[in-house]
């Protein structure tokens, strides 16, 4: 904490609220609030005014940032995405906790009028979680409604970014006539989950991504992680590079496009991919563990479908044509 309090004036942050920054965890409130406000004097230092004042009512900001002079300026949109999130019960029965939805699309009405880009970022992730069936992090009605507003200002944003599983993940948007139209990030996390009931674990990582300074697409993302079997024999942690997502994947950046070629590699029956993606997943915490054909068009279904009617076809088809 005394290393952030020395570094946060000179290097610039933009944190998201988790739905672990509240007691009782996960309730975080629709107005203001003692710990919004506590956030918003700790990260002042960061943000303009107006994000300070946005933060204190409901856990969201937005600010413009630029690189660079020769840069043009790229806007970040912090959602407070646990206001949407199932265990919530404050927000339970709300259609717009904190006029977030509709402060969203005001903002990325505004983006799309001044052409600037856009990325949106937030803790827990929409669309459906990879690991479990029919299945949305957050609430379904606020996935269809997200969904909905990312899909319409696609063209705006230039990359999505949550974190909350704690495992690495990706997703592909795609418009409703299935075209690609945004590439979205779940980054894995530093802490490790393990619990009585769940024996999978992941081991803690980091990233860096490269974009690209003109159009802000993501080009590329550096996973480096810390093989924790290793670090505990050892008595010491040794952080390296897992992997390099063009590298690993064999494509040439990270744009709706080429992720979307490959999925389309991940989906083939036999894929030499999907292994690496799978063990990738949990942050090369066991390399021996196998993901059968139900686990496999799980991940895939989530990979590609964020709503609720693509998702299900996705699903049903493999139902039906494999599997029925
Ligand atoms: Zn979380």
């Amino acid at each position: 904490m005394r290393l952030l309090i020395l570094y946060r004036e000179e290097l610039q942050v933009f944190p998201a609220l988790g739905n672990h920054d509240y007691w009782p965890q996960d309730q975080l409130p629709a107005s203001v609030s003692e710990v919004y406000n506590a956030v918003a004097d700790f990260w002042k230092p960061w943000l303009t005014d107006e994000a300070v004042n946005t933060l204190r009512k409901g856990g969201f900001y937005t600010q413009i940032v630029q690189p660079s002079i020769t840069s043009p300026p790229l806007r970040i949109i912090s959602l407070n995405t646990v206001l949407y999130y199932s265990p919530n019960n404050v927000t339970l029965n709300m259609t717009d906790p904190a006029h977030q939805l509709e402060w969203l699309e005001h903002i990325l009405e505004m983006a799309y009028q001044n052409k600037e880009k856009v990325y949106v970022i937030g803790h827990v992730p929409v669309g459906y979680l990879p690991f479990v069936r029919n299945t949305t992090a957050m609430r379904q009605f606020y996935n269809e409604r997200l969904i909905a507003i990312f899909r319409k200002y696609s063209g705006v944003i230039a990359g999505q970014f949550f974190g909350h599983t704690h495992r690495d993940s990706i997703m592909l948007l795609l418009d409703t006539k299935g075209k690609p139209v945004n590439s979205l990030f779940v980054a894995p996390a530093v802490t490790p989950v393990k619990s009585l009931w769940q024996v999978d674990s992941n081991n803690p990582g980091v990233r860096l991504y490269q974009y690209d300074p003109l159009s802000y697409s993501i080009l590329n993302l550096w996973q480096f992680y810390l093989n924790l079997t290793e670090a505990n024999m050892k008595n010491e942690s040794d952080w390296k590079l897992e992997y390099i997502m063009t590298k690993a994947y064999g494509i040439k950046d990270l744009k709706p496009e080429s992720l979307y070629g490959m999925v389309k590699q991940l989906s083939t029956p036999h894929s030499t991919l999907f292994p690496k993606y799978y063990n990738n997943y949990f942050v090369s915490y066991d390399g021996n563990k196998l993901c059968e054909e139900h686990c496999r068009v799980t991940q895939l279904c989530a990979i590609k479908y964020l709503d609720f009617t693509s998702y299900t076809d996705c699903i049903g088809n493999e139902d039906t044509s494999q599997y029925g």
